[in-house]
């Protein structure tokens, strides 16, 4: 809880003395649950080497300056500026803080997913957002893109960050969403028909152009920073097809030229290849899975210039899943085993045809924190490990269009880097072990130990 007032209107001393006291009473502190973790004045990170993701190019020895939130100046060797904070990272490989692109932050696989649903509350689901966020900026992830809640929540948890009060990646959020009656994004398919009701506009559904209008508009109310809709079928909800075309042209170009009058980017969900040609020739920014992908869709997009962001990691793990009796309903269970091992070698292809790629995971279908797994099952399909690493690092900022603060160690930018024991251009596996995580300057993971000061 955030009691700014405390400290800052004067006229309340007393009522402030008085809060403060009882807030020490319970053991809590107020300006540690007000003020966000203050980043030093000046640091240098001496990196053992770095990796320049503009090039591709991994560079010798290297010191950061970091001045507040921002990197200062980046420097070639060894250098102890005058009254710097001094981190050794010579033995690391330093890198930009990474970014996946596709994560639900507020929600992870569980035996009993689907039963959750019916017990718990928005609230149950925040609380263990905040362990989620932690887990996944311990693992390097500095930024995310959040591609789907139950009802917004993550904007509070987006704010929640920011402010300083838990600790997190930088999240730019979807809030909830967007599909058609009985697709993917239905919250009540497969209920009973008493449960089932109609969802609309206000619940992510829309059934025509008028509604794709007022969702993206809604949205914009609610505070989101990106649109996602599911013009194809999905593979975790309980309807018969994974991958079947759920919206049309109209209204996946309504929903786009909308977003973009707004300053949003759309990121579609898609399986299907007709629901993928739909997408892109709506004017889509990103296809996110992508699975049944065909060699035309991968000519329109590097057209259209429209980003792939393949999840691999998530087709993996339910596939995986799929074997375990009674971990998924019967029909989930279907579905990912028949699509989730096929995104692999669709990632490979598209790697190939030159469609532009960028990291994501679908974080929450596998547990939070292992996100770094993407990178190893990116390299076995095709991709070679420096790719991967812009794929997290610049080409991600280009989509979330932050490449200007984001997805390069470069002066005037974030002071978002992290670290790994090796080389992960010889040894991708190395990218599961971050060892050292420092956002806008503040630093939450050293020499692999979270910095409870941070945190
Ligand atoms: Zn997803």
């Amino acid at each position: 809880m955030r009691y700014p007032q405390i400290q800052t209107d004067r006229s309340t001393s007393l009522a402030a003395a008085i809060a403060t006291a009882l807030l020490a009473a319970c053991g809590v502190r107020a300006a540690a649950a007000a003020d966000a973790p203050a980043a030093p004045a000046l640091t240098a990170l001496q990196c053992g080497h770095l990796i320049d993701t503009a090039s591709g190019k991994t560079l010798g020895a290297t010191t950061i300056v970091i001045e507040g939130g921002h990197i200062k100046e980046v420097s070639s060797g060894v250098q102890s500026p005058t009254g710097a904070k001094v981190i050794d990272l010579s033995t690391q490989t330093c890198m930009p803080g990474l970014i996946d692109s596709h994560t639900h932050l507020t929600g992870e696989t569980s035996r009993t997913g689907y039963i959750d649903k019916f017990h718990w509350n928005t609230a149950d689901y925040v609380v263990r957002s905040t362990l989620y966020a932690r887990r996944t900026l311990l693992a390097g992830f500095t930024t995310v893109r959040n591609l789907g809640d139950q009802e917004n929540e993550s904007v509070a948890l987006r704010n929640a960050i920011n402010a300083g009060i838990i600790p997190g990646p930088r999240i730019y959020t979807a809030g909830r969403a967007m599909g058609t009656t009985g697709g993917h994004a239905d919250p009540t398919n497969s209920y009973r028909n008493d449960l089932i009701g109609d969802p609309g506009v206000s619940d992510g559904i829309i059934n025509n152009v008028e509604d794709a209008v007022k969702a993206v508009r809604l949205h914009y109310k609610m505070g989101d920073d990106v649109i996602k809709i599911m013009p194809s079928g999905g593979v975790l909800d309980e309807s018969t097809s994974g991958d079947n075309a759920q919206m049309t042209l109209e209204e996946i170009k309504a929903v786009v030229s909308t977003a973009h009058d707004y300053g949003f980017a759309v990121a579609a969900h898609a399986h299907g290849a007709e629901a993928i040609r739909r997408a892109v020739l709506g004017g889509v920014d990103s296809i996110e899975h992508g699975t049944f992908m065909d060699a035309e869709d991968m000519k329109l997009m590097v057209e259209h210039g429209t980003w792939y962001v393949p999840t691999i990691i998530a087709g993996d793990f339910v596939a995986r899943q799929a074997k375990v009796p009674g971990y998924y309903p019967a029909q989930i269970a279907a579905k990912a085993a028949a699509i989730g091992p096929l995104i692999q070698a669709t990632a490979g292809r598209a790697y190939k045809a030159h469609v532009k790629i960028a990291f994501g995971t679908d974080a929450a279908v596998y547990p939070h924190g292992q996100n770094a797994h993407e990178f190893e099952l990116m390299v076995e399909a095709g991709m070679p490990p420096m790719f991967t690493i812009q794929a997290a690092t610049i080409s991600a900022a280009q989509l979330l269009r932050h490449d200007k603060e984001l997805g390069t160690v470069t002066a005037g930018k974030l002071a978002d880097v992290v670290a790994v024991p090796g080389n992960p251009v010889e040894d991708i596996s190395v990218m599961k072990r971050v060892s050292f995580v420092m956002k806008e300057g503040v630093v939450y993971k050293l020499n692999s130990v979270p910095v409870d000061t941070a945190l």
